[in-house]
């Protein structure tokens, strides 16, 4: 039905080991929305991310993504779907170009070349410093550029949901903000996108709908500017100012 979310989490329980880590999590994400997901380094964000993209086996619940369920689907058949993550600690291939980085985003459709150029072409209107620097060596970017390419990378494939696991870290503030700019952008392009982060404050900032998620529970949903203006989530995430 058209009012179904793109994204449905029901229940979702995930375990390492003996270890369970995700309590039974319940999440939305619609067509086009920007969804925060906040919360403590430990809180489970990440496990939540790599399970719904099937790297990380959910021992119990369901996740539906646009009315299929993908709960059991291994990872590859879920990329295949639309699902694209930009795992933490952006990972690019240090010695390709940022070019080669790029076009291995659309390993699917390499022989489609018109379709790639294109595509490149709209990655580098996103992101002209990756267009200046696009025959450099990956390894040589700063880490925000690292960031930006990754991102690019996953756009490349022209993903249904984006998820991207925390893309401020270890940035300094001025990449931090250009960071948070391009994904309001993306957002704004119509691109949907699952956020995890643990700069709370940034991440609500350009959101739609938050999570606050605690060890491995939602202790919060509401829309981003009532978690920004929450006593508790002020006092918890958002350094009590
Ligand atoms: P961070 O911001 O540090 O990534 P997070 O909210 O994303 O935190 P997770 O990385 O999902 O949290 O970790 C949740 C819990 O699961 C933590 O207690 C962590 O120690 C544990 N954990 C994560 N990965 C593994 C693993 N591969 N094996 C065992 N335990 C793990």
């Amino acid at each position: 039905s058209p009012e179904a979310p793109l994204l449905e989490v029901r229940g979702l329980r995930s375990r390492y080991g003996p270890i369970e880590v995700l309590h039974g999590v319940d999440l939305e994400v619609r067509l086009g929305e920007l969804v925060a997901i906040v919360g403590a380094n430990g809180a489970g964000k990440t496990t939540l991310l790599r399970t719904i993209s099937g790297v990380q086996p959910a021992s119990e619940g369901g996740i539906r993504f646009d009315g299929q369920d993908i709960t059991r689907w291994p990872a590859h058949r879920i990329v295949g779907a639309g699902i694209c993550q930009v795992p933490e600690g952006r990972q690019v291939f240090a010695p390709l170009s940022v070019e080669d980085n790029l076009r291995l985003g659309a390993y699917r459709r390499q022989r489609d070349r018109a379709w790639v150029e294109e595509e490149l072409a709209r990655i580098y209107e996103l992101f002209p410093i990756l267009a200046e620097k696009r025959r450099e060596p990956a390894g040589t970017l700063s880490g925000g550029q690292q960031q930006m390419l990754a991102i690019g990378r996953a756009l490349l494939g022209r993903p249904r949901l984006l998820l991207l696991d925390e893309p401020s870290m270890g940035l300094a503030p001025l990449l931090v903000e250009e960071i948070f700019r391009v994904v309001k952008r993306l957002h704004e392009e119509g691109v949907t996108v699952l956020l995890v982060e643990q700069n709370a404050r940034a991440a609500l900032g350009i959101a739609d709908r938050g999570y606050v998620l605690e060890t491995g529970r939602v202790a919060m949903a509401a829309p981003a500017s009532a978690l920004l203006e929450d006593e508790g989530v002020r006092r918890a995430y958002l350094g009590g100012h």
